[in-house]
């Protein structure tokens, strides 16, 4: 059996983490390493080890990331300023192969204007 991630760890409670939202599908939770003033990481329960992966069946859980994207926005009140990123392969920077979703506030990014 493969190794538990990080981040089923943290969703299984054999890790400590900040969590600022839980549900059945989804766990949101403070960046160890903020790379921005505000920086959550939505983290599918499902594992999917990135977003490439993803199939028909998993269309239900994928919208529902996405309203909670906007949810979790609202509720730190950064929904007029926030940017999303979803890392995608080794290459891409991803360094925990399980889907998550980085929401970041309070800073500006090059591929910004
Ligand atoms: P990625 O590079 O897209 O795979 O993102 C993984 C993110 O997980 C990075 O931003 C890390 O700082 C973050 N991270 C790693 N370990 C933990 C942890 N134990 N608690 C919270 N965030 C973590």
């Amino acid at each position: 059996m493969m190794d538990k991630t990080i981040f089923q760890k943290i969703i299984d409670k054999e890790m400590p983490s900040t969590v600022i939202y839980e549900d059945e599908l989804c766990i949101a939770i403070e960046d160890i390493a903020p790379a921005a003033p505000i920086h959550i990481l939505l983290i599918s329960k499902t594992l999917i080890s990135k977003i490439s992966d993803s199939r028909k069946e998993h269309q239900y859980l994928l919208g529902h990331l996405l309203l909670k994207v906007g949810d979790i926005s609202r509720q730190l009140g950064i929904e007029d300023s926030f940017n999303v990123i979803i890392n995608n392969g080794k290459k891409a920077g991803m360094t925990v192969p399980h889907l998550h979703i980085h929401i970041m506030s309070g800073k500006k990014f090059s591929f910004t204007s």
